[in-house]
C-alpha cells in the first residue's frame, strides 16, 4: 500500500483553527486502511475546555475505548496530555510537523512515550509539513502580540 499523508488536511483544519481565533494546530484520525475517521482544529476557547486539543477532539469522535491500527496526524508536536491519549488510545503512528519546545510532550518536555509507565508507544514521524505548520503557529502568535 503506497503512503498517503493527511497532513494536507490537518492543515486545513488548523488554518479553520485561525479562523476561530483559536491556536492553529489541526489533527486527522485515519483508520486501517485509509478512510478518515474525524479532523479537528483546537477548539478550547469556543468549547471553554482546556482539553479540547485538536488531538483528544479527534479521538473522542472516534468514539472507541481503542483505536488500534489507527494513525494519526497533527500539525504540531503533542503535548504531554494528548502524548498520553495517543497511548492510550493505541494508536498506531504519530505523524507531526513543527516541533514544540514550550508545550511538547514527545520529542522534548516529559517525552511521554519514552516512559517507562507508557504501555503502548506508536511509531512516530516528526517534521511532515514542518515549515507550513510552524508558519501558521508564528502568525498566530505575532498577530495576538500586535
Ligand atoms: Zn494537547
Amino acid at each position: 500500500m503506497s503512503f498517503v499523508s493527511h497532513m494536507d488536511l490537518a492543515l486545513k483544519a488548523a488554518r479553520a483553527a485561525f479562523a476561530r481565533g483559536e491556536v492553529p494546530v489541526g489533527a486527522v484520525l485515519v483508520a486501517p486502511g485509509g478512510r478518515v475517521v474525524a479532523s479537528a482544529g483546537n477548539r478550547t476557547r469556543e468549547l471553554q475546555d482546556p482539553t479540547a486539543h485538536a488531538e483528544m477532539l479527534v479521538l473522542r469522535a472516534a468514539g472507541a475505548e481503542r483505536l488500534p491500527d489507527h494513525d494519526l496526524y497533527v500539525t504540531l508536536e503533542p503535548c504531554p496530555m494528548c502524548a498520553a491519549a495517543i497511548s492510550l488510545a493505541r494508536i498506531r503512528r504519530l505523524y507531526y510537523g513543527a516541533s514544540d519546545p514550550k508545550s511538547g510532550g514527545v520529542a522534548q518536555g516529559p517525552r511521554i512515550f519514552s516512559h517507562p509507565q507508557c504501555h503502548h508507544v506508536p511509531e512516530i514521524y516528526d517534521g511532515l509539513a514542518e515549515p507550513e505548520a510552524a508558519a501558521l503557529l508564528r502568525d498566530f502568535f505575532r498577530a495576538r502580540r500586535g
